[in-house]
């Protein structure tokens, strides 16, 4: 058993500056009034290009996100290297829609993966396809909706920069993730990331597509996938539980369809819990990273890996959490020997306020991550004041 409550270990590079840090900021973020406050405030000011920046760059950015470049994450990268703990360096910015915008993307996720090819501290590469391509044209590509002249270029370019970040990948044998979003656009996604599979996956696997198991039809999916992969090529995957959670309930509510997604928790923790199992029975054919921060789900899959006499750091499993969360599951892996990496998100401040609000809402649920976090900072305050 990892024993997950040992913050000596979790916050063993955190000093007593970052661990109040982090009090006052899971503090904040876990009172909704001031948290719904403070986001408004947030980007009310930046509208009004008031100069806030270097308060959120010293605060909340510091905690979630690595720097602005590649190059000034590396603090962060080698902090994290310490713990033998990768990085996958996530260019974030969100919401974009211009070709400039994707093309900048593009040109991030390729410098990321020269330089994971380069660095024993980086394992993976990742893009979101929505970084590389308008929604619109992902939601009609989805449906299948006949696309003007004009879009069709815009998927031609789509298609052409997701293929040079794969073929980068492939010819610098790095491995690169494929982020899952909104069901209403995802089956484009899976569409293309299974096109890229079965183009670079064949001698191992080097494209990971993901799996969001919050949707009711995932299971079926990754069997199904399973099956057309069989004797053709690898499959990678990266497991999540899901982060549109309550998007998808209320769109659903509102155009009146089937809700695609598991409304009861536990039906969520059983279908990951079911997928890890599947990865491993199947882990002649597959590479896996649970990106998870629940603690049951990692235990599983340590306990997986005894079962099926895996090494702790076979190189096809991963565990993976985000920057500036869940340490205790983390670190307390690394010391133990699996293969752990955590997303460190990168990119300017004011391109990276989407990915910073979900992490300020996430952790304002009483049920979610703020019970964790802050209870755990809490007990290490103490923890370290006894000693
Ligand atoms: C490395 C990494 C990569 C990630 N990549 C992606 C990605 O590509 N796409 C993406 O969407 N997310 C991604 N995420 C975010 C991820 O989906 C959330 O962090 C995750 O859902 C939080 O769940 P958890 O596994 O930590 O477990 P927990 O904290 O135990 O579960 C919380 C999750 O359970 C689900 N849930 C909550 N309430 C209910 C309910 N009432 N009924 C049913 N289900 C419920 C939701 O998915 C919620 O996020 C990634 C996370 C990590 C760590």
């Amino acid at each position: 058993m990892i024993d997950f409550n040992n913050l000596k270990t979790a916050f063993s590079d955190k000093s007593d500056a970052d661990l109040n840090r982090a009090y006052l900021l899971f503090k904040s973020m876990s009172n909704p009034f001031v948290s719904k406050i403070l986001t408004g405030l947030v980007q009310f000011s930046l509208k009004l290009h008031l100069p806030i920046k270097p308060i959120i760059k010293a605060t909340v950015y510091k905690h979630f996100c690595g720097g602005e470049t590649i190059q000034e994450s590396q603090t962060t990268i080698d902090k994290l290297w310490q713990s033998r703990i990768g990085t996958i360096l996530d260019f974030s910015a969100e919401g974009k829609e211009s070709s400039n915008d994707f093309n900048r993307a593009l040109e991030q996720t390729l410098a990321s993966i020269e330089k994971a090819a380069v660095s024993d501290s980086i394992p993976f590469s990742v893009f979101k396809p929505t970084g590389l391509c308008r929604f619109s044209i992902l939601e009609k590509l989805n449906n299948h909706t006949p696309l003007s002249a004009d879009e069709k270029i815009e998927k031609k370019e789509y298609e052409a920069r997701v293929d040079a970040i794969c073929k980068l990948a492939f010819n610098k044998n790095v491995a690169v993730f494929i982020d899952a979003e909104e069901s209403w656009i995802q089956d484009a996604i899976d569409s293309i990331a299974e096109e890229m599979m079965v183009k670079y996956n064949k001698q191992k696997p080097l494209i990971y597509n993901t799996i969001q198991l919050y949707r009711k039809d995932r299971i079926a999916y990754f069997n199904a996938l399973l099956k057309r992969a069989e004797n053709n090529y690898f499959i990678g995957i990266k497991l999540v539980r899901g982060a549109y959670h309550e998007q998808e309930i209320a769109r659903a509510k509102a155009n009146n369809y089937a809700c695609p997604v598991h409304t009861i928790k536990v039906n969520t923790d059983t279908d990951y819990n079911a997928a890890l199992e599947l990865c491993i029975k199947n882990i002649k054919r597959i590479a896996v990273c649970a990106g998870t921060h629940n603690k049951e789900s990692a235990q599983l899959l340590t306990e997986l890996l005894e079962e099926h006499n895996l090494n702790k750091n076979d190189e096809r499993i991963y565990f993976s959490q985000l920057l500036g969360m869940s340490d205790h599951i983390s670190y307390n892996l690394s010391v133990a020997n699996y293969n752990v990496s955590k997303y460190v998100p990168y990119g300017p401040v004011r391109d990276l306020l989407p990915y910073l609000i979900r992490r300020a809402k996430e952790n304002t649920s009483i049920a979610g991550q703020m019970g964790r976090e802050l209870s755990n900072i809490i007990a290490e305050k103490q923890r370290r004041k006894n000693a």
